[in-house]
């Protein structure tokens, strides 16, 4: 249909945005009981196409493996595909989501109806926001131990406090560092640091493996490893980098200023050669919509 309503997949139909309505008794809704993405596409010279899908989707299946939803990446790829096409999107942020409907109020997710949706949103062209001021957080990221770092909705509350407190005392983003004083990650991407010319893509078991930071590592030869909140204090230059995000220079850490921020420009300026088809090596990260 081309008649301008947004359309959301849902449950294998394209239907109106607005139509789906999910009963109060849903269990993500509780209990945070779902998973999903977060994937861009980009206008290319060859129309819209949708960067690192296969991954992303693989991601999503390791969450709903763990939480007992069944997940079929060959449909969910058709979903995402037929909703871009469908709402004529381009450059726009996709956002699946599997999760746990109706027929237990407990916590067992056996007897609830499984759901998957996915809607686009259309994107502007990233604006580099500059001098990003980040804080260390009060908060401690999700242990590993205790939640994996997949992207299941109810571990997202831990972020979204982190968030709040970082904005409550001004500033733009919040830094997770664990109790040894080891980097983790932000609140919805990954840490690069760059000493003398050398790239460090911080390591972290409770850190989301981001597909972004696996792009930068391909494209930079960056070392992946573990770093103190000292070590990244001491960074002539600090990037951050997630499917949203981008990549993106930092300009402060806690009243730590950093002067630099040409590694991650260039960095920034890379990627997006390679998720627009500009860098010819790379389109076999593009799935054509
Ligand atoms: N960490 C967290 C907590 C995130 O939510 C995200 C965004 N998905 C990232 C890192 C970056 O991951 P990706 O590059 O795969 O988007």
């Amino acid at each position: 249909r081309d008649d301008g309503t947004p359309r959301i997949w849902f449950d294998g139909a394209l239907v109106d945005a607005a139509a789906p309505h999910a009963t109060l008794t849903t269990h993500a809704m509780h209990y945070g009981s779902g998973v999903f993405e977060g994937i861009r596409s980009y206008a290319t010279a060859n129309g819209a196409a949708v960067f690192r899908l296969p991954e992303h989707l693989e991601r999503m299946r390791a969450g709903c493996d763990l939480l007992g939803i069944p997940f079929d990446p060959a449909q969910a790829t058709q979903a995402v595909l037929a909703t871009l096409r469908a709402n004529s999107h381009r450059d726009a942020y996709v956002r699946p989501l599997a999760w746990c409907g109706t027929g237990s109020i407990g916590l067992d997710v056996a007897p609830t109806a499984k759901h998957l949706m996915v809607t686009t949103i259309a994107s502007k062209v990233h604006l580099a926001v500059d001098r990003v001021r980040l804080t260390v957080s009060a908060w401690q990221r999700n242990p590993s131990t205790s939640l994996p770092p997949l992207k299941l909705c109810g571990g997202y509350v831990n972020s979204i406090l982190a968030k709040q407190e970082a904005h409550a005392r001004g500033f733009d983003e919040a830094l997770f560092v664990d109790t040894d004083g080891r980097v983790v990650e932000c609140t919805g991407a990954n840490v690069f640091a760059v000493h003398d010319g050398r790239i460090t893509a911080v390591e972290h078991p409770d850190a989301l493996p981001g597909i972004t930071r696996d792009t930068v590592i391909a494209l930079s030869g960056a070392a992946s490893r573990a770093m103190t909140l000292t070590e990244l204090r001491e960074a002539d230059e600090v990037f951050v980098c997630g499917t949203a995000a981008e990549v993106l220079p930092i300009g402060e850490l806690d009243g730590r200023a950093y002067a630099a921020a040409r590694v991650g420009r260039e960095l920034g300026a890379a990627y997006a050669d390679v998720v627009r088809g500009r860098d010819t090596t790379r389109t076999g990260w593009l799935t054509h919509v």
